[in-house]
């Protein structure tokens, strides 16, 4: 006999009480999301994901993040070259992004840090644009949105080093340990939990996330990439950010509505959104 595999659909975990949800770091403006995008918005908005920051990771999906935040009212924009990225910036780049942040609608400084598992760019190069594009962003009071990948203490020295940081910022896709938190929070920066969280193997960033205060913690898809359990190893979305939440609460052992309260309230106040 022929075993039957039958495909059970895990369903998402919408909020009750109209609670909103805020994708602190989705990248909108990649091609993964060109055949259904407004499907995309649609589904975001009926679990209630009412807003997404789309993060520039170079000068050309910087302005393509702006063009969507200019197009959708949900939508906001950060501007800023990524680690893998910073090889080829020049004097010309970096007068074009200072002018690109005096959108209204760039919401953070970002994404910029160290990345030491791909190592695109020589470690030397990623270390002096990473310490040049904070101090812009300190400049335009803009908050800041990091990207560190095994990279935690030369990312603290460069920040720490340059703070203390009025406008805030967040260590996007945290991947570090309890103590690692302690030391981000020193900094006054919140902390931004990706759907890493639900793989069951993530327990560092289990013990992670139970450390972490409530009031420190916001939530991002990193869309397209990284998608939550039940949907691991599929594009990921802002709507699928539910499952992401859904585990905090598990391991904050709070409501859904809660987290969604919380993480939405401090969105706001970092990124300065409307109410
Ligand atoms: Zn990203």
């Amino acid at each position: 006999m022929e075993k039957k595999t039958q495909k059970i659909e895990i369903p998402l975990p919408v909020p009750g009480h109209g609670a909103e949800l805020i994708d602190t770091h989705c990248h909108l403006d990649m091609s993964a999301y060109e055949v259904d995008f407004e499907a995309v918005l649609a589904r975001a908005l009926a679990a209630g994901v009412t807003r997404i920051i789309s993060v520039g990771i170079d000068l050309e999906s910087s302005r393509r993040a702006i063009g969507l935040a200019e197009q959708h009212q949900g939508i906001y924009a950060t501007v800023g070259v990524h680690p893998h990225n910073v090889a080829e910036l020049s004097e010309a780049d970096y007068a074009e992004l200072q002018s690109l942040c005096r959108h209204a609608k760039v919401v953070a400084y970002g994404e910029i840090g160290l990345d030491y598992v791909k190592n695109y760019a020589p470690i030397a190069l990623q270390k002096e644009h990473f310490a040049r594009q904070v101090a812009l962003a300190k400049d335009l009071q803009l908050p800041l949105v990091v990207h560190d990948r095994e990279a935690h203490d030369d990312i603290m020295e460069i920040l720490e080093a340059a703070g203390p940081f009025p406008a805030g910022g967040v260590m996007h896709c945290f991947s570090g340990d309890a103590a690692f938190v302690r030391r981000v929070l020193t900094l006054g920066f919140h902390i931004s939990i990706p759907g890493v969280v639900t793989f069951a193997k993530a327990e560092m960033l289990h013990e992670a996330v139970r450390e972490i205060p409530l009031a420190s913690l916001v939530l991002e898809t990193d869309g397209p990439f990284l998608a939550p359990v039940p949907k691991r190893g599929k594009r990921n979305e802002p709507q699928l950010m539910l499952f992401t939440a859904q585990k905090v609460a598990e391991l904050k052992g709070v409501s859904l509505e809660e987290v969604a309260r919380q993480t939405t309230m401090n969105a706001v106040r970092l990124f300065g959104l409307e109410g």
